[in-house]
C-alpha cells in the first residue's frame, strides 16, 4: 500500500497552470477564472476516485468516500487552493493534493473504512481578494456573519456575494454550517512557511497549537507646525510620540517572552513632509503567542506605556482592536497517535506550534482538529519560490494516511 509521487506531482503542477501571473509566482484568487479552471480540475480528480461530489452554499468543494456507517460522524481532510498575490505552489494545494491521493490509496486497496471520509477543497483561506480569509472554515464553523457578503468588497468594489453568484454559486451560508458531533475529526497537512524543520532536520512537524493573534490600530495627535520655526521644547510631535511606542512594543515582547511575538509593520504620518512637524501618526500592532496571558499581558502593558507616553509627549493616543483571535490547541490525543505513527515509518518528527493561522484553527471550533507540517525550503513561502521536496511530501502524505486508515476505522467510544 503506496502512494504514489508521480501522482501528486502531477496534480501539483496541472494546479500551478491555473494562474493569473505565469513566471512570476502563483496568483489564484477566490471566485476568479483560475479558481474556477483548478476547481474543475479538482472535481474531476473526486470523481475518477469514485467520490460523491458536491459543494454547500459558500463554494466549500467536498468528496465523500462514504463510511461503512454512513450516519456516522466523518473524518475530514484537505486544506485550501486560493494564493496570494505571486505565491508559491504548495501553500494549501500540498495538503489539498495529499488528500486526493490519500483517498486514491483507499480506493486501489479496498482499505475498509467505518467512519465517512470527506475531502474539503477550499477556496478563500488568504483572503487577498476580499480582505477577509480563513471565510470557508469560517463559514462551516458558523462564525461569518451573512452581512460579511455584501460588505466584502474587492478592489473593482465587486461584494463577495456578487462574485460568487457569477461564480455559479447561490449563496447560502446557514446551509453550509457543520453542526458540532458531525465532524469526528479535522486534519490538514500544510507546509510550515518557516525554517524551523529545515534547521532542526526533521521531517515532520506536529503542531500543538495555533497561535493567537490580536491586532490594534494605534493613532497619535499632535499638532503639526513649522520645522524651522517652533522651538523644540514647545511641540507636539507625533511621530517622536509614535517611535517611543514602536520601541516599546519590541521591549514589552521581548520582556515577555515564552515566543511572543509582535511587529508593527504599518504607519502613516501626517502631512509628511519634510519641513513640517508630524502632526498625526497611525499604526498596526500585530501580537502573536501560543498563551492568552501573554496576548493579554502584552495589551496591558502598552496601554500604560500609552499614557506614560501621552503625558510625556503631550500628544493624543488612542487605541482601537481590529481583531481577536485566541490561541487553539490540537487535538492531543491525535498527536499521539501521529507520534507513534512516525515512529513506525521512520520518519523524524518534531512537536511546533504554528505562527501563521490555518482553517484547521477554525475547524477546531467544530471538532477535534489537527494540523502536520513538513519542512519549507529555506523557509519561504508566499513567494514564487517555495518549496518542498517531493520525497518530504511523501513522508507528510504517508504519515497522514496512516493516521486517516487509523481515525477511520477506530469505532466510537472505543480506542
Ligand atoms: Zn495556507
Amino acid at each position: 500500500m503506496d502512494i504514489n509521487l508521480n501522482r501528486v506531482k502531477k496534480h501539483i503542477e496541472t494546479l500551478a497552470t491555473f494562474n493569473a501571473t505565469p513566471g512570476n509566482g502563483i496568483t489564484r484568487l477566490s471566485f476568479t477564472v483560475e479558481d474556477r479552471m483548478a476547481r474543475d480540475y479538482i472535481k474531476e480528480e473526486m470523481s475518477q476516485i469514485g467520490l460523491k461530489v458536491w459543494e454547500d452554499g459558500y463554494s466549500n468543494l467536498f468528496g465523500r468516500r462514504e463510511g461503512k456507517d454512513p450516519n456516522s460522524p466523518v473524518i475530514m481532510i484537505g486544506s485550501h487552493y486560493d494564493s496570494v498575490i505571486n505565491g508559491g505552489p504548495l501553500d494549501g494545494v500540498a495538503g489539498l493534493v495529499s488528500a486526493l491521493e490519500i483517498l486514491r490509496v483507499f480506493e486501489e486497496n479496498n482499505i475498509e473504512n467505518y467512519y465517512p471520509i470527506e475531502i474539503v477543497a477550499m477556496n478563500d483561506e488568504e483572503g487577498v481578494r476580499f480582505g477577509t480569509g480563513i471565510s470557508n472554515s469560517r463559514v462551516m464553523a458558523g462564525l461569518m456573519d451573512e452581512k460579511e457578503l455584501d460588505n466584502a468588497k474587492d478592489k473593482d468594489g465587486i461584494s463577495l456575494r456578487k462574485a460568487m453568484e457569477e461564480y455559479g454559486i447561490v449563496p447560502d451560508i446557514n446551509n453550509a454550517k457543520r453542526p458540532k458531533g458531525s465532524i469526528k475529526t479535522f486534519v490538514e497537512l500544510h507546509i510550515e512557511q518557516g525554517p524551523i524543520l529545515e534547521r532542526n532536520k526533521k521531517d515532520i512537524g506536529l503542531v500543538e497549537t495555533i497561535v493567537g493573534l490580536d491586532k490594534y490600530e494605534v493613532t497619535f495627535k499632535g499638532k503639526s507646525g513649522h520645522a524651522g520655526t517652533t522651538p523644540i521644547n514647545n511641540r507636539k510631535d507625533a511621530l517622536i510620540a509614535a517611535s517611543e511606542f514602536i520601541l516599546a512594543v519590541n521591549r514589552i515582547v521581548r520582556g515577555i517572552g515564552d515566543g511572543t511575538v509582535g511587529t508593527v509593520g504599518e504607519l502613516s504620518l501626517s502631512p509628511n513632509a519634510s519641513n513640517v512637524i508630524p502632526g498625526y501618526v497611525k499604526l498596526s500592532v500585530d501580537i502573536r503567542s501560543t498563551k492568552e496571558e501573554n496576548i493579554k499581558g502584552v495589551y496591558k502593558q502598552l496601554l500604560k506605556e500609552g499614557e506614560y507616553i501621552q503625558d510625556k509627549r503631550n500628544v493624543d493616543i488612542e487605541l482601537i482592536h481590529n481583531l481577536y483571535i485566541p490561541p487553539v490547541n490540537m487535538s492531543e490525543e491525535n498527536i499521539v497517535l501521529m507520534e507513534k505513527i512516525s515512529q513506525k515509518l521512520g520518519y523524524s518528527y518534531l512537536r511546533m506550534n504554528s505562527g501563521a493561522g490555518h482553517d484547521a484553527m477554525i475547524m477546531a471550533e467544530v471538532a477535534p482538529s489537527n494540523l502536520i507540517f513538513i519542512p519549507s525550503k529555506d523557509g519561504l513561502s508566499h513567494h514564487p519560490d517555495e518549496w518542498t521536496d517531493y520525497e518530504d511530501i511523501k513522508k507528510g502524505i504517508d504519515l497522514m494516511l496512516h493516521t486517516v486508515i487509523e481515525l477511520s476505522k477506530i469505532k466510537q467510544g472505543k480506542v
